[in-house]
């Protein structure tokens, strides 16, 4: 088993993701990787998580000490509208084969990410972290956040029998280098970066989905993965923390199509949590990381997921 003086060896699932490429840049450019510690970042093509046999093989071939847990289906609004049923299964797959396994493999620490938009519909604001199971969630994505609120459980579960120390962490919207910047399956602001450079392009209007209301938070990718790297190193609660900065914006383009759902018409969640750990933590300002994302988008276009 692993001691404080051995170093750890990191399992990243979803590690070719939007996060997951995050932290490999936290972790090889920003010194985020202690000497000795061996970090591997898998991607789908490498074994997929929906299928035990190949969640077993990958975990006997890298033998991780630490998991970080990213692998997930995940889609925009309406995609996950059109597939409940698919999200639920194969995220509800992933999800125990990763947990399980970890433990048959004596693994002494997973972080799993949930998400801000697993937390009920109806609910008071701010949102924190007590709250995730104090009703049902939006119906467009019923089936992806039952799945995640599972991993919550799951992670009580592996600690009131096992005394294992697996969490969560809660992200807000995440967007940055590597995010999918489909039209229809992309994230919102990354979807809305693609619309304004083909608009741009062609000289056509930009028109936006949705009636523009809604009011969302975003949080840097860079700024995930240090916090990820925080809660793996330090952080020692089961319960799950939320990872939210402070910037919260409302849709203010031109040109409409009411006739696409909104969505959740609000989900704030409070970082108050967060800020009783890391009180001096600074975020990456939105206009900046707007910037470096739709930089990042121009300057890699042959490669974005569009
Ligand atoms: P991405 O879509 O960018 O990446 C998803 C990752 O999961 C990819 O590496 C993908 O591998 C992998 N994956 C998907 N299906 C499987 C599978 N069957 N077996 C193995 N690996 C699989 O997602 P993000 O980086 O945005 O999200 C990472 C985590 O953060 C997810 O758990 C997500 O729910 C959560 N989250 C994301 C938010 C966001 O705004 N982006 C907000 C809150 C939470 P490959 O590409 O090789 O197929």
């Amino acid at each position: 088993s692993q001691t404080k003086t051995e170093p750890m060896r990191v399992l990243v699932t979803g590690g070719s993701g939007l996060v997951g490429k995050a932290i490999e840049h936290v972790v090889k450019q920003e010194g985020g990787c202690l000497e000795g510690e061996q970090w591997t970042f898998l991607s789908s093509k490498e074994a997929n998580l929906v299928d035990l046999q190949q969640t077993r093989a990958v975990f006997e071939k890298y033998r991780p000490t630490h998991v970080i847990h990213l692998a997930a289906k995940v889609g925009g609004l309406y995609l996950h509208m059109k597939e409940n049923l698919h999200f639920l299964r194969d995220n509800l797959r992933i999800n125990d084969n990763v947990l399980q396994t970890s433990h048959e493999r004596g693994v002494t620490k997973v972080v799993s990410c949930l998400s801000s938009c697993i937390f009920p519909d109806k609910t008071t604001y701010p949102i924190d972290e007590s709250m995730i199971h104090n009703g049902p969630p939006h119906d467009s994505n019923f089936g992806y956040s039952h799945a995640k609120r599972m991993i919550d459980i799951q992670n009580r579960g592996y600690f009131a029998q096992h005394g294992r120390r697996y969490t969560a962490v809660i992200p807000t919207n995440v967007y940055g280098p590597y995010d999918n910047f489909n039209f229809e399956n992309g994230h919102v602001l990354s979807a809305l970066m693609h619309k304004t450079y083909a608009a741009k392009k062609e000289g056509t209007p930009l028109q936006v989905w949705g009636s523009g209301t809604p009011r969302r938070q975003f949080i840097y990718s860079l700024d995930v993965a240090r916090l990820f790297l925080w809660v793996l190193r330090e952080y020692d609660e089961i319960d799950p923390i939320i990872l939210s900065g402070e910037s919260n914006i409302v849709c203010v383009c031109v040109c409409f199509d009411t006739s696409k759902s909104d969505g959740q018409m609000k989900k704030t969640a409070s970082n108050a949590k967060l800020r009783r750990y890391l009180p001096d933590f600074t975020f990456t300002p939105l206009s900046e990381g707007i910037k470096k994302t739709c930089d990042w988008f121009v300057n890699n276009y042959d490669i974005a997921r569009t």
